[in-house]
């Protein structure tokens, strides 16, 4: 397979898996049934990092849930590389502090 790396080349090559098997008319684009696969993709990748295994069991199971957060901004038609690049502008300008040994970013509010 070709390998494009821009945000609309994979965005179409996941429409064209969507359209293959009708997606949208057989329940595959249905929200609530996105959260609960893209939660099954998370715990794959959580059982590849706990487990030790290899980086190209991660990066495969990070595939996936990369593939399926694309198809959930699909499937809600929403425009994720909009969003993407507004909240990076954001997160640029956030705060960052050591929490138990590990930097996070946020607002920090309460
Ligand atoms: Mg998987």
């Amino acid at each position: 397979m070709d390998q494009k790396d821009s945000y609309s080349a994979i965005l179409q090559a996941i429409q064209d898996f969507h359209d293959k098997h009708d997606f949208r008319g057989k329940g595959g684009e249905d929200l609530v049934y996105r959260v609960a696969l893209m939660a099954e993709e998370l715990g794959e990748i959580a059982n590849c990092v706990t487990k030790g295994k290899s980086r190209e069991a991660l990066a495969e199971e990070c595939a996936d849930l990369f593939i399926l957060l694309l198809g959930t901004a699909i499937s809600a038609d929403i425009d994720l590389n909009h969003a993407v690049w507004h909240k990076m502008e954001e997160l640029m300008k956030r705060p960052a502090k050591m929490i138990d040994g590990r930097i996070r970013v946020s607002r920090f509010e309460s």
